[in-house]
């Protein structure tokens, strides 16, 4: 069996910041102890219904708010999975965190857990679009959790950050950028901002109060970003992601999102979590008490035999992917890969026929115009140009 990915979705912020529509909730922590409780039973009734233990390469703890967790629920959730699923040697384990509220104590004990990648969500060294962004930290406590997070021994560290925020210019977006490489992260998660219908954000926008985002001045600053982090010895290898090499010769590239641009399999446990095995895609129940009366209600009146892998009780769909879809979405996420793209001969192997043959009007067309290109040296990758980086949804639209 192909090693699998685990996503644990922690639904707990102590705020809701002005651009954010994730599927989180402030003022519910005291559903922490039995929320945890729920995705320990979770976890264990996938593997109960899988037919064989299940290799596992990454774990990603995402939110919300990861960080507001204390070790020890952590620490229940890492066993949890050792216990019934085949964690590989060298998996990558990460955690999202905010900065601002990180003790050394806290990362070190986490690193003892097991965790071994620290995304932090820096967002911006600007104090004023800080406080646009309703971001609760200041540059100078970013920099304070980078030496934490170094000092407790994590060789893998990503840093966040959002462009396009309204009023940010240019020279604001590029001293943000340099004071983030400045800190020496093994990477970088660049994001344009997008206005999410609910937000506060976007309220003020469409009230007049901040100005409408400003796409050529967004392309400008995503070229700009590609320049500085390339110079300073980050490699593209996403759309919106750059690592840095290891002595090694390793990418410091994040495996776990990887495995989702590759399109792999990933189990997702908690509220609202998205998994793919199997051949089918799965949807929790989107709010903490509903997942939490699900997992439990369940667990009192059901047995394994109900359940059909990858499905969980708290499954609101189950939906089987074909192998038309699943190639239209192996071509969608590949080619947001920017070095990888998609291979001749992976995709040969996988699908049995080849690329240019499913695709070949489209591959022609989008080559003509200037957005996609076989790699040059071998001519056996199709990937995105530079201009297809920042045009990327009309080149993903053209495969499905
Ligand atoms: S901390 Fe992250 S998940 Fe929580 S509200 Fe802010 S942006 Fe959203």
């Amino acid at each position: 069996m192909q090693p699998h990915s685990i996503y644990i979705h922690i639904p707990f912020c102590r705020h809701r910041c002005s651009y954010c529509d994730f599927n989180t909730y402030v003022g519910i922590d005291n559903l922490i102890p039995s929320y945890i409780q729920a995705i320990c039973l979770e976890i264990s009734y996938i593997a109960q219904i899988s037919d064989q233990k299940i290799p596992v390469r990454t774990i990603f703890f995402g939110g919300g708010t990861p960080s507001i967790l204390p070790v020890d629920e952590i620490c229940k959730v890492l066993d949890q999975v050792n216990r019934n699923y085949f964690l590989l040697d060298e998996a990558e384990i990460s955690l999202e965190a905010n900065p601002g509220s990180l003790s050394y104590e806290y990362l070190r004990s986490l690193r003892e857990a097991g965790v071994n990648r620290i995304s932090l969500g820096m967002q911006s060294a600007n104090r004023h679009e800080l406080i646009l962004l309703d971001r609760r930290h200041a540059y100078y406590q970013i920099a304070e959790s980078v030496g934490h997070v170094r000092r407790a021994g994590f060789k893998n560290l990503n840093l966040d950050l959002i462009y396009g925020i309204p009023h940010q210019t240019l020279r604001d977006w590029c001293s943000s950028l340099k004071l983030a490489i400045s800190l020496e992260p093994d990477h970088l998660s660049l994001y344009s901002l997008t206005l999410e219908p609910g937000t506060s954000l976007n309220s003020w926008v469409s009230r007049g109060l901040l100005p409408e985002p400003d796409d050529d001045l967004s392309a400008e600053m995503y070229e700009i970003a590609s320049e500085l982090a390339e110079a300073k010895g980050f490699e593209q290898y996403e759309i919106s992601n750059w690592a840095r090499r290891e002595k090694s010769g390793d990418l410091l590239a994040c495996q776990h999102n990887l495995q989702y641009w590759r399109n792999h399999s990933y189990l997702g446990f908690g509220a609202g979590a998205h998994g793919y095995a199997g051949g089918k895609r799965t949807t929790n129940v989107l709010t903490p008490g509903e997942y939490i009366q699900r997992i439990r209600s369940w667990e009192k009146e059901a047995s394994l035999n109900e359940l059909s892998f990858p499905g969980s009780p708290a499954a609101e769909s189950v939906t089987l992917i074909n192998r038309e879809e699943e190639i239209k979405e192996t071509m969608m996420m590949g080619l947001r890969l920017t070095q990888e793209g998609i291979s001749r001969e992976s995709f040969q192997d996988r699908f049995g026929v080849p690329v240019d043959s499913v695709f070949e009007q489209q591959i022609q067309e989008l080559i003509a115009a200037g957005l996609l290109e076989w790699d040059p040296k071998t001519r056996k990758t199709l990937r995105l140009t530079r201009k297809g980086r920042i045009l990327g949804n009309q080149v993903f639209i053209r495969f499905i």
